[in-house]
């Protein structure tokens, strides 16, 4: 499991110094790189916290799940707001699924 981020997507929080998905991974595992664009330096060393999926204003970063919990390739994503987090469950044939958790239930 890792995480992938849609370079489409990702605008680099504006060629912020300290773009939010870096600024909350407690691994230090993303990088901006010259174009200005993330990158997980090493997939193998990310524990799926999620919280660089649930920081990204753009929702440009989708965590994969496991097989036996999604089937291969199913991945989530997160869209936050002050009283809530909508994940997104996208499962490996395409079809989507929707969770809304009241933010009070997770914080
Ligand atoms: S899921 Fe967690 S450990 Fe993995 S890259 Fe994102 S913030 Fe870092
Ligand atoms: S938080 Fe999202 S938009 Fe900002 S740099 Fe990270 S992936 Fe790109």
């Amino acid at each position: 499991m890792s995480i992938r981020v849609d370079k489409e997507t990702c605008n680099g929080c504006g060629g912020a110094s300290e773009p939010c998905c870096v600024r909350v991974c407690p691994g230090d595992l993303l990088a901006a790189g010259p174009d200005g664009q993330v990158y997980i330096r090493d997939p193998r060393d990310c524990w799926d916290c999620a919280a660089c999926v649930k920081a990204c204003p753009r929702q440009a970063i989708e965590m994969y799940l496991p097989a036996q919990i999604g089937g291969r390739g199913a991945a989530l994503k997160a869209k936050v707001s002050r009283d809530k987090i909508i994940w997104t469950l996208k499962h490996p044939g395409g079809r989507e699924e929707v969770f809304e958790i009241e933010a009070e239930r997770v914080i």
